[in-house]
Protein backbone atom coordinates (compact mmCIF):
# COMPACT_ATOMS: atom_id res chain seq x y z
CA UNK A 1 0.00 0.00 0.00
CA UNK A 2 1.68 2.70 -0.90
CA UNK A 3 0.74 6.50 0.13
CA UNK A 4 2.70 8.07 -2.41
CA UNK A 5 0.34 8.59 -4.45
CA UNK A 6 -0.31 11.89 -3.07
CA UNK A 7 1.00 14.40 -5.79
CA UNK A 8 2.35 17.00 -3.23
CA UNK A 9 5.55 17.09 -2.87
CA UNK A 10 6.57 17.97 0.51
CA UNK A 11 4.50 14.58 1.36
CA UNK A 12 6.50 12.53 -0.61
CA UNK A 13 9.80 14.40 0.99
CA UNK A 14 7.98 13.20 4.35
CA UNK A 15 7.01 10.13 3.43
CA UNK A 16 10.60 9.65 2.45
CA UNK A 17 11.93 10.89 5.59
CA UNK A 18 9.99 9.00 7.77
CA UNK A 19 10.33 5.82 5.36
CA UNK A 20 14.83 6.20 6.40
CA UNK A 21 13.50 6.51 10.22
CA UNK A 22 11.21 3.55 10.11
CA UNK A 23 13.72 1.49 8.79
CA UNK A 24 16.70 2.57 10.90
CA UNK A 25 13.58 2.01 14.07
CA UNK A 26 13.10 -1.24 12.82
CA UNK A 27 17.16 -2.17 13.21
CA UNK A 28 17.29 -0.65 16.00
CA UNK A 29 14.64 -3.24 17.55
CA UNK A 30 16.58 -6.03 15.68
CA UNK A 31 19.60 -5.43 17.74
CA UNK A 32 18.04 -4.16 21.24
CA UNK A 33 14.61 -5.91 21.45
CA UNK A 34 13.98 -9.54 21.96
CA UNK A 35 10.50 -9.03 22.26
CA UNK A 36 10.60 -7.97 18.67
CA UNK A 37 13.14 -10.54 16.88
CA UNK A 38 11.24 -12.85 18.23
CA UNK A 39 7.95 -11.92 17.50
CA UNK A 40 9.16 -10.87 14.08
CA UNK A 41 10.95 -13.74 13.40
CA UNK A 42 7.33 -15.96 14.67
CA UNK A 43 5.48 -13.66 11.83
CA UNK A 44 8.37 -15.69 9.42
CA UNK A 45 10.41 -11.97 8.48
CA UNK A 46 14.26 -13.15 8.10
CA UNK A 47 15.85 -10.07 8.60
CA UNK A 48 15.14 -6.02 9.01
CA UNK A 49 15.93 -5.83 5.13
CA UNK A 50 13.25 -8.75 4.77
CA UNK A 51 10.96 -6.23 6.75
CA UNK A 52 11.24 -3.85 4.15
CA UNK A 53 10.26 -0.24 4.60
CA UNK A 54 6.73 1.43 5.40
CA UNK A 55 5.26 0.35 2.12
CA UNK A 56 5.61 -2.93 3.52
CA UNK A 57 4.09 -2.26 6.96
CA UNK A 58 1.38 -4.18 6.90
CA UNK A 59 3.54 -7.31 6.52
CA UNK A 60 4.40 -6.62 10.12
CA UNK A 61 2.25 -8.89 12.79
CA UNK A 62 0.21 -6.06 15.08
CA UNK A 63 1.29 -5.72 18.79
CA UNK A 64 -1.18 -5.85 21.40
CA UNK A 65 -1.46 -4.22 25.04
CA UNK A 66 -1.56 -7.52 26.47
CA UNK A 67 1.27 -9.20 24.97
CA UNK A 68 3.39 -6.01 26.86
CA UNK A 69 1.85 -6.84 29.60
CA UNK A 70 2.60 -10.63 29.29
CA UNK A 71 5.98 -9.85 28.76
CA UNK A 72 6.29 -8.87 32.35
CA UNK A 73 7.74 -10.47 35.10
CA UNK A 74 10.30 -10.28 38.20
CA UNK A 75 13.29 -9.93 35.66
CA UNK A 76 11.86 -7.76 33.55
CA UNK A 77 9.21 -5.48 35.65
CA UNK A 78 8.90 -3.18 32.41
CA UNK A 79 8.54 -5.93 29.78
CA UNK A 80 10.74 -7.62 27.35
CA UNK A 81 9.90 -4.57 25.16
CA UNK A 82 12.43 -2.85 26.72
CA UNK A 83 15.23 -1.80 24.26
CA UNK A 84 17.53 0.39 26.61
CA UNK A 85 19.33 0.37 29.39
CA UNK A 86 17.87 0.97 32.75
CA UNK A 87 20.77 3.60 32.59
CA UNK A 88 19.84 5.88 29.55
CA UNK A 89 15.88 5.72 31.11
CA UNK A 90 14.96 9.42 32.78
CA UNK A 91 11.53 9.12 33.39
CA UNK A 92 9.11 6.15 33.87
CA UNK A 93 5.26 7.06 33.57
CA UNK A 94 2.42 4.31 34.89
CA UNK A 95 -0.95 3.66 33.02
CA UNK A 96 -3.75 4.39 34.51
CA UNK A 97 -5.45 0.66 34.29
CA UNK A 98 -8.35 -0.53 36.08
CA UNK A 99 -6.51 -4.15 36.92
CA UNK A 100 -4.24 -4.51 39.02
CA UNK A 101 -0.38 -3.81 38.47
CA UNK A 102 0.13 -0.84 36.42
CA UNK A 103 1.97 -0.98 33.20
CA UNK A 104 5.31 1.29 32.74
CA UNK A 105 6.42 3.40 29.92
CA UNK A 106 10.09 4.29 30.22
CA UNK A 107 11.31 7.29 28.14
CA UNK A 108 14.82 7.98 27.74
CA UNK A 109 16.29 11.49 27.33
CA UNK A 110 15.91 11.96 23.62
CA UNK A 111 12.24 10.00 23.87
CA UNK A 112 10.99 12.77 26.43
CA UNK A 113 12.34 15.77 24.29
CA UNK A 114 10.66 14.22 21.35
CA UNK A 115 7.27 13.88 23.26
CA UNK A 116 7.93 17.21 24.57
CA UNK A 117 8.05 18.33 20.82
CA UNK A 118 4.78 16.47 19.73
CA UNK A 119 3.18 18.02 22.23
CA UNK A 120 3.84 21.33 21.81
CA UNK A 121 2.76 20.74 18.12
CA UNK A 122 -1.01 19.85 19.44
CA UNK A 123 -1.05 22.17 21.50
CA UNK A 124 0.25 24.95 19.62
CA UNK A 125 -1.76 23.82 17.05
CA UNK A 126 -4.95 24.67 19.54
CA UNK A 127 -3.91 28.37 19.70
CA UNK A 128 -1.12 28.09 23.12
CA UNK A 129 1.07 30.60 23.01
CA UNK A 130 3.41 32.97 25.31
CA UNK A 131 0.87 35.55 26.79
CA UNK A 132 -1.85 32.39 27.51
CA UNK A 133 -2.50 31.48 30.86
CA UNK A 134 -4.33 28.32 30.99
CA UNK A 135 -6.11 27.14 34.66
CA UNK A 136 -5.28 23.20 34.46
CA UNK A 137 -7.18 20.60 36.18
CA UNK A 138 -4.87 17.44 35.43
CA UNK A 139 -3.79 14.96 38.43
CA UNK A 140 -0.70 14.33 35.46
CA UNK A 141 1.17 12.79 38.91
CA UNK A 142 2.48 9.32 37.73
CA UNK A 143 0.67 9.27 33.86
CA UNK A 144 1.97 10.63 30.65
CA UNK A 145 -0.08 13.42 30.32
CA UNK A 146 2.78 15.10 32.83
CA UNK A 147 4.79 15.71 29.55
CA UNK A 148 2.41 18.26 28.44
CA UNK A 149 3.08 20.43 31.60
CA UNK A 150 6.88 20.58 29.99
CA UNK A 151 5.27 21.41 26.76
CA UNK A 152 3.29 24.40 28.10
CA UNK A 153 6.32 25.71 29.91
CA UNK A 154 7.92 25.69 26.56
CA UNK A 155 5.31 27.19 24.49
CA UNK A 156 5.67 30.41 26.81
CA UNK A 157 2.30 29.93 28.10
CA UNK A 158 1.41 30.43 31.47
CA UNK A 159 0.17 27.68 33.38
CA UNK A 160 -1.63 27.23 36.12
CA UNK A 161 -2.30 23.67 37.60
CA UNK A 162 -5.01 23.32 40.48
CA UNK A 163 -5.27 19.82 40.10
CA UNK A 164 -8.52 17.42 39.81
CA UNK A 165 -11.18 17.29 42.80
CA UNK A 166 -11.02 20.96 43.87
CA UNK A 167 -13.62 22.53 42.10
CA UNK A 168 -14.35 25.46 44.84
CA UNK A 169 -9.96 26.38 44.28
CA UNK A 170 -10.56 25.65 40.40
CA UNK A 171 -13.50 28.06 40.14
CA UNK A 172 -11.14 30.86 42.95
CA UNK A 173 -8.43 30.58 40.07
CA UNK A 174 -10.43 31.54 37.19
CA UNK A 175 -12.05 34.45 39.39
CA UNK A 176 -8.71 35.79 40.68
CA UNK A 177 -6.05 35.36 38.44
CA UNK A 178 -8.35 35.45 34.56
CA UNK A 179 -6.86 32.59 32.50
CA UNK A 180 -7.70 32.68 29.07
CA UNK A 181 -7.73 28.97 28.97
CA UNK A 182 -9.10 26.23 30.67
CA UNK A 183 -7.84 22.63 30.13
CA UNK A 184 -10.22 19.78 31.45
CA UNK A 185 -11.79 16.71 30.19
CA UNK A 186 -15.15 17.36 28.31
CA UNK A 187 -16.62 15.72 31.48
CA UNK A 188 -15.49 17.93 34.11
CA UNK A 189 -16.44 21.53 31.58
CA UNK A 190 -19.51 20.42 31.89
CA UNK A 191 -19.73 19.67 34.91
CA UNK A 192 -18.38 23.06 36.07
CA UNK A 193 -20.74 24.73 33.71
CA UNK A 194 -23.56 23.30 36.20
CA UNK A 195 -21.89 23.87 39.20
CA UNK A 196 -21.71 27.86 38.10
CA UNK A 197 -25.39 27.98 37.44
CA UNK A 198 -26.51 26.56 40.83
CA UNK A 199 -24.29 29.46 42.69
CA UNK A 200 -25.37 31.70 39.98
CA UNK A 201 -21.76 32.35 38.63
CA UNK A 202 -21.85 33.82 35.09
CA UNK A 203 -18.84 31.58 33.18
CA UNK A 204 -19.86 33.01 30.13
CA UNK A 205 -18.72 35.97 30.94
CA UNK A 206 -15.59 35.20 32.51
CA UNK A 207 -12.04 35.68 31.36
CA UNK A 208 -11.89 32.03 29.59
CA UNK A 209 -12.44 31.74 25.84
CA UNK A 210 -10.39 28.79 24.95
CA UNK A 211 -11.52 25.51 26.71
CA UNK A 212 -8.85 22.55 25.54
CA UNK A 213 -10.49 19.14 26.13
CA UNK A 214 -8.49 15.88 26.26
CA UNK A 215 -9.11 11.93 27.80
CA UNK A 216 -12.00 10.94 26.21
CA UNK A 217 -13.88 11.31 22.98
CA UNK A 218 -16.93 13.97 24.58
CA UNK A 219 -15.06 16.88 22.91
CA UNK A 220 -15.55 15.61 19.65
CA UNK A 221 -19.43 15.12 20.15
CA UNK A 222 -21.18 18.19 18.57
CA UNK A 223 -24.23 18.15 21.27
CA UNK A 224 -21.42 17.67 24.09
CA UNK A 225 -18.77 20.73 22.68
CA UNK A 226 -22.43 22.48 21.87
CA UNK A 227 -23.04 22.35 25.59
CA UNK A 228 -20.10 23.41 26.59
CA UNK A 229 -19.36 26.46 24.15
CA UNK A 230 -22.37 27.55 25.52
CA UNK A 231 -22.18 27.57 28.89
CA UNK A 232 -18.41 29.23 28.91
CA UNK A 233 -19.09 31.74 25.69
CA UNK A 234 -15.53 29.69 24.85
CA UNK A 235 -14.30 27.54 21.80
CA UNK A 236 -14.00 23.85 22.24
CA UNK A 237 -10.62 21.96 20.81
CA UNK A 238 -9.38 18.94 21.54
CA UNK A 239 -6.55 16.46 22.08
CA UNK A 240 -5.77 12.93 21.96
CA UNK A 241 -2.43 10.83 22.81
CA UNK A 242 -1.83 7.14 23.95
CA UNK A 243 0.40 6.37 26.54
CA UNK A 244 2.34 3.45 25.33
CA UNK A 245 2.99 5.69 21.91
CA UNK A 246 2.75 9.53 22.84
CA UNK A 247 1.44 12.44 24.59
CA UNK A 248 -0.97 14.70 22.77
CA UNK A 249 -0.17 13.25 19.04
CA UNK A 250 -3.57 15.06 17.94
CA UNK A 251 -4.48 18.69 18.63
CA UNK A 252 -7.38 20.37 16.96
CA UNK A 253 -6.65 24.26 15.36
CA UNK A 254 -9.12 26.56 15.61
CA UNK A 255 -10.77 25.64 12.45
CA UNK A 256 -12.34 22.90 14.69
CA UNK A 257 -12.87 20.60 11.96
CA UNK A 258 -10.78 17.97 13.76
CA UNK A 259 -7.70 16.93 15.11
CA UNK A 260 -4.27 17.25 13.26
CA UNK A 261 -1.73 14.43 13.48
CA UNK A 262 1.27 16.06 15.45
CA UNK A 263 3.44 13.10 15.09
CA UNK A 264 4.88 13.59 11.85
CA UNK A 265 8.51 12.40 11.60
CA UNK A 266 8.52 10.83 15.20
CA UNK A 267 5.54 8.07 14.80
CA UNK A 268 3.71 6.55 11.98
CA UNK A 269 0.07 5.67 11.50
CA UNK A 270 -2.42 3.74 9.84
CA UNK A 271 -5.97 2.86 9.74
CA UNK A 272 -7.00 -0.62 9.97
CA UNK A 273 -10.43 -2.47 9.63
CA UNK A 274 -10.88 -3.62 13.10
CA UNK A 275 -12.64 -6.69 12.43
CA UNK A 276 -10.50 -8.46 9.69
CA UNK A 277 -7.28 -6.22 10.88
CA UNK A 278 -6.85 -5.11 6.98
CA UNK A 279 -5.49 -1.97 6.11
CA UNK A 280 -7.65 0.77 5.21
CA UNK A 281 -6.07 3.44 2.84
CA UNK A 282 -5.60 6.55 4.08
CA UNK A 283 -8.42 8.83 2.44
CA UNK A 284 -11.09 11.61 3.35
CA UNK A 285 -13.56 9.80 5.59
CA UNK A 286 -12.39 6.70 6.03
CA UNK A 287 -12.83 5.27 9.26
CA UNK A 288 -10.86 2.50 11.02
CA UNK A 289 -8.54 2.08 14.43
CA UNK A 290 -5.55 3.63 14.96
CA UNK A 291 -2.44 1.42 14.63
CA UNK A 292 0.84 3.22 15.42
CA UNK A 293 4.41 2.73 15.03
CA UNK A 294 7.72 4.93 16.68
CA UNK A 295 9.80 6.21 14.20
CA UNK A 296 12.65 7.33 16.30
CA UNK A 297 12.05 5.93 19.86
CA UNK A 298 14.46 4.28 22.18
CA UNK A 299 13.61 3.32 25.58
CA UNK A 300 10.38 1.31 24.16
CA UNK A 301 9.65 1.10 20.51
CA UNK A 302 6.58 -0.05 19.23
CA UNK A 303 5.69 -1.69 16.32
CA UNK A 304 2.00 -1.41 14.21
CA UNK A 305 0.58 -1.09 18.15
CA UNK A 306 -3.49 -1.11 18.27
CA UNK A 307 -4.74 1.91 19.76
CA UNK A 308 -8.80 1.05 20.11
CA UNK A 309 -9.49 4.03 19.38
CA UNK A 310 -11.83 4.14 16.42
CA UNK A 311 -11.73 7.73 14.04
CA UNK A 312 -13.13 8.93 10.84
CA UNK A 313 -10.20 10.96 8.91
CA UNK A 314 -10.53 13.77 6.87
CA UNK A 315 -7.50 14.94 4.20
CA UNK A 316 -8.63 17.71 2.81
CA UNK A 317 -6.94 21.14 2.90
CA UNK A 318 -7.11 23.18 6.53
CA UNK A 319 -7.04 27.02 6.43
CA UNK A 320 -4.70 26.70 9.16
CA UNK A 321 -2.59 25.61 6.19
CA UNK A 322 -1.16 22.60 8.42
CA UNK A 323 -0.42 19.74 6.44
CA UNK A 324 -1.99 15.97 6.79
CA UNK A 325 -4.63 14.24 8.38
CA UNK A 326 -6.82 15.30 11.16
CA UNK A 327 -8.98 12.46 13.05
CA UNK A 328 -12.23 12.49 15.22
CA UNK A 329 -12.99 9.71 17.40
CA UNK A 330 -15.66 7.88 16.74
CA UNK A 331 -15.14 5.79 20.60
CA UNK A 332 -12.83 3.33 21.78
CA UNK A 333 -13.07 -0.45 21.20
CA UNK A 334 -13.01 -1.40 24.76
CA UNK A 335 -16.59 0.34 25.02
CA UNK A 336 -18.21 -1.19 21.81
CA UNK A 337 -21.54 -2.87 22.74
CA UNK A 338 -23.17 -5.02 19.71
CA UNK A 339 -26.73 -4.94 19.37
CA UNK A 340 -28.27 -7.49 17.07
CA UNK A 341 -25.11 -7.38 15.04
CA UNK A 342 -24.98 -3.59 15.17
CA UNK A 343 -21.73 -1.64 16.60
CA UNK A 344 -23.69 0.86 19.44
CA UNK A 345 -20.61 3.64 21.09
CA UNK A 346 -21.49 4.52 23.99
CA UNK A 347 -20.95 8.03 23.69
CA UNK A 348 -22.70 8.12 20.08
CA UNK A 349 -25.46 7.54 22.13
CA UNK A 350 -24.97 10.41 24.33
CA UNK A 351 -24.27 12.16 20.95
CA UNK A 352 -28.10 11.35 19.82
CA UNK A 353 -29.48 12.68 23.12
CA UNK A 354 -28.00 15.59 23.75
CA UNK A 355 -28.33 17.02 20.39
CA UNK A 356 -32.05 16.63 21.83
CA UNK A 357 -31.30 19.98 23.25
CA UNK A 358 -33.30 21.43 25.97
CA UNK A 359 -35.51 18.69 27.31
CA UNK A 360 -32.50 16.61 28.94
CA UNK A 361 -28.93 17.47 31.11
CA UNK A 362 -26.60 15.60 28.06
CA UNK A 363 -26.05 12.87 30.55
CA UNK A 364 -26.70 9.68 30.07
CA UNK A 365 -25.89 5.99 31.06
CA UNK A 366 -26.97 2.78 29.64
CA UNK A 367 -27.23 -0.10 31.52
CA UNK A 368 -27.26 -3.95 29.85
CA UNK A 369 -28.66 -6.47 31.42
CA UNK A 370 -25.88 -9.16 30.25
CA UNK A 371 -22.32 -8.89 31.21
CA UNK A 372 -21.16 -9.17 27.21
CA UNK A 373 -20.10 -7.25 24.79
CA UNK A 374 -22.96 -8.71 22.68
CA UNK A 375 -26.46 -7.25 23.67
CA UNK A 376 -30.05 -8.19 22.99
CA UNK A 377 -32.45 -5.67 22.26
CA UNK A 378 -33.80 -3.41 23.61
CA UNK A 379 -30.84 -1.85 25.44
CA UNK A 380 -31.52 0.27 28.59
CA UNK A 381 -29.88 3.74 28.27
CA UNK A 382 -31.13 6.32 31.22
CA UNK A 383 -31.51 9.51 30.14
CA UNK A 384 -31.18 12.63 32.49
CA UNK A 385 -33.83 15.02 32.32
CA UNK A 386 -32.56 18.73 32.22
CA UNK A 387 -33.50 20.88 35.49
CA UNK A 388 -36.73 21.47 36.20
CA UNK A 389 -37.65 19.14 33.51
CA UNK A 390 -40.25 16.18 34.51
CA UNK A 391 -40.71 12.91 32.29
CA UNK A 392 -42.18 13.02 28.92
CA UNK A 393 -43.54 10.10 27.29
CA UNK A 394 -43.48 12.33 23.62
CA UNK A 395 -39.56 13.14 24.98
CA UNK A 396 -38.54 9.01 25.79
CA UNK A 397 -40.41 8.63 22.57
CA UNK A 398 -38.54 10.63 20.47
CA UNK A 399 -35.32 9.93 22.18
CA UNK A 400 -35.82 6.18 21.61
CA UNK A 401 -37.09 6.92 17.77
CA UNK A 402 -33.98 8.77 16.82
CA UNK A 403 -31.74 6.37 18.35
CA UNK A 404 -33.20 3.91 16.16
CA UNK A 405 -33.06 6.45 12.84
CA UNK A 406 -29.27 7.57 13.89
CA UNK A 407 -27.72 4.06 15.27
CA UNK A 408 -30.36 1.06 13.66
CA UNK A 409 -30.33 0.58 17.58
CA UNK A 410 -34.10 -0.51 19.11
CA UNK A 411 -33.36 0.89 23.03
CA UNK A 412 -35.65 0.96 25.79
CA UNK A 413 -35.53 4.40 28.00
CA UNK A 414 -36.14 5.56 31.10
CA UNK A 415 -36.06 9.22 32.36
CA UNK A 416 -34.33 10.14 35.70
CA UNK A 417 -34.06 13.79 37.06
CA UNK A 418 -31.50 16.43 37.11
CA UNK A 419 -28.59 15.49 38.94
CA UNK A 420 -29.34 11.74 39.45
CA UNK A 421 -26.24 10.36 37.49
CA UNK A 422 -23.23 10.56 38.79
CA UNK A 423 -21.00 13.94 37.69
CA UNK A 424 -17.05 13.27 37.40
CA UNK A 425 -14.12 15.82 37.66
CA UNK A 426 -12.25 13.14 35.29
CA UNK A 427 -13.78 10.63 32.62
CA UNK A 428 -17.61 10.03 32.45
CA UNK A 429 -18.52 6.07 32.83
CA UNK A 430 -21.07 5.35 30.07
CA UNK A 431 -22.11 2.05 30.80
CA UNK A 432 -23.18 1.02 34.11
CA UNK A 433 -22.85 -2.45 34.49
CA UNK A 434 -24.51 -2.99 37.61
CA UNK A 435 -27.11 -4.88 36.49
CA UNK A 436 -25.83 -7.05 34.47
CA UNK A 437 -25.73 -10.78 34.86
ZN1 LIG B 1 -6.27 23.31 10.90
Amino acid sequence: MSRLRYSDASLEGAHAASDAAYRTQLAYLWDHSEFYRKKLAAAGISSVEDAGGLDDIARLPFTEKDELRASRDETHPIGRHLAAPMSDIVRVYSTSGTTGTPSYIPLTKSDLANWVEISMRSYGASGLAQGERMVTTYNAGPFVAGVTLDAFAKLGVCHIPVGAGNTERLMAAVQLLKPTVLGCTPSYALHLAEWAVERGVDIAASSVNKILVAGEPGGGEPAMRQRIEKAWGARVTEAMGIGDISVSLWGECVHQDGMHFSGAGFVHFELIDPDSGETVPISDGAEGELVYTHLKHAAAPLLRFRSRDRVRLSTGACPCGRDGSRVRCVGRTDDLLIVRGVNVFPSAVRDVVGKIGNGVSGAIAIRPTARSVKQAPPLPVVVELAQGAEPDDALAGLIRKRLRDELLVSTDITMVPFGTLPRTDYKSKLVDWSEAE
